[in-house]
């Protein structure tokens, strides 16, 4: 989960990390109101979760109050890079001196943590990392070592930052591995830190991310979600424990293992290219050991997707055999009709792997209503996505 700048902000200033003082505002009025409480000149910025808001004309300075409204005026409602500004932080304005670049992060490829410090930050960073690459230092960092104030030292140098900013900053890169470690995060960026023109060093900029597989054990982060952006089917599937991520075509997919949801979806989207453009209406992972309660609550989810109007079940079985799986949809017909969810859109079914053909004479024998049984991975797509062209 990616927070908004003034969470990543309000968990900076928890670990003692300086950052300006500021005001969430969802209208104009209250824009106006908190510029009137932090006086004299404010920046008002748009709160979405990408990147370049700078640069989209979504931070801007304001003299005065009067001057904040008109600029939150011009923000809120803004559209950058497909995100709406439903909120806008009011932050006194910082003088700057210099800006830097700072972050944490997890390195998937070299299975290591990553400290990456430049002293040519701000909005050009990406530039910069392209162009001259030895300006931004990446620093390998130990999970079992970490890093102190003396190590945040080393790390601020390597980027080349003064000697004017380095104990600000190592201050606030150790602080920084506290709130990277302790959250459970896989980012923690800092772009612009800044060094006042008073000599202090502060977070002016702030984005983390949360690591979702730690929810367990960080029961507080819930209240960082954000519900009003949440896809309500999403959020249903997230409730029963679903591996549910929604898409924008037509054909509801259920398969068992990541991998093969995964390949399903391509050979679905493909063949939906000889039937009018269909692609898969949704990603939908039940697992290894699928219940027919799991079966139930998947059908359930993908069906009530009003866009959904045909479903593929692609299950390839293993420790879960087929026959289980088979009496899983039998018993899930049966539970969503009591549930008064009778299931009315065709689905297509492919069972291969462990005891395919037991399976395949449980379904047979059931003879549900729309639910047919095809046997290779390819024809089954084909025959899902010509079934969601005739119900489109
Ligand atoms: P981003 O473009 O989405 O990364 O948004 P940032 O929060 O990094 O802001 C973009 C730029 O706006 C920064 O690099 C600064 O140059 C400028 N900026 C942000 N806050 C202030 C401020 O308080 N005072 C001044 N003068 N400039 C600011
Ligand atoms: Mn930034």
């Amino acid at each position: 989960m990616d927070l908004f700048e003034h969470q990543a902000k309000e968990l900076f200033a928890e670990y003692g990390i300086p950052v300006p003082r500021g005001v969430v505002a969802h209208t104009v009025e209250e824009a106006r109101a908190a510029a009137e409480r932090l006086t004299g000149r404010v920046v008002v910025k748009a709160q979405v979760k990408t990147g370049g808001r700078g640069k989209a004309g979504g931070v801007k300075v304001a003299a005065d109050a009067a001057d904040a409204e008109g600029k939150a005026t011009g923000i809120l409602g803004m559209d950058i890079k497909g995100h709406t500004v439903h909120k806008v932080l009011v932050e006194e304005a910082s003088a700057i001196a210099e800006e830097y670049y700072f972050s944490f992060l997890l390195d998937r490829a070299n299975r290591t943590f990553l400290a990456i410090c430049s002293a040519a930050g701000g909005m050009d960073i990406e530039e910069v990392a392209h162009s001259t690459p030895d300006k931004v230092a990446k620093i390998p960092v130990s999970p079992l070592t970490g890093v102190d104030r003396a190590r945040g030292r080393e790390i601020a140098q390597a980027g080349g930052l003064p000697e004017a900013a380095l104990d600000g900053a190592a201050e606030i890169i150790e602080k920084l591995w506290a709130v990277f470690v302790d959250e459970d995060a896989t980012l923690v960026e800092v772009n612009p830190m800044i060094l006042t023109a008073d000599g202090e060093v502060k977070a002016l900029d702030g984005k983390v991310t949360l690591d979702d597989n730690a929810t367990f054990r960080q029961t507080e982060h819930e209240s960082y979600a954000d519900k009003a952006a949440e896809d309500p089917l999403e959020a249903r599937a997230k409730e029963k424990d679903l591996n549910y991520v929604k898409l924008d075509g037509s054909v509801g997919i259920i398969g068992n293992g990541a991998g093969l949801v995964m390949s399903t979806l391509d050979v679905v989207a493909y063949a939906g290219e000889t039937f009018g453009g269909q692609k898969p209406a949704n990603f939908l992972d039940i697992g290894g050991g699928a219940s027919a309660e799991v079966m139930a609550n998947g059908l359930e989810i993908v069906l009530s997707d009003p866009s959904v109007k045909s479903v593929f079940v692609n299950v390839f079985g293993g420790i879960t055999a087929c026959d289980a799986v088979a009496n899983g949809i039998v018993s899930a017909f049966k539970l969503l009709d009591e549930r008064g969810e009778t299931v009315t859109h065709p689905l297509v079914v492919r069972l291969d792997g462990n005891n395919a053909t037991l399976g395949r004479q449980i379904l047979a024998d059931a003879a549900l209503d729309g639910v047919e049984l095809v046997d290779t991975m390819d024809d089954a797509a084909k025959r899902a996505a010509e079934l969601a062209a005739v119900g489109a």
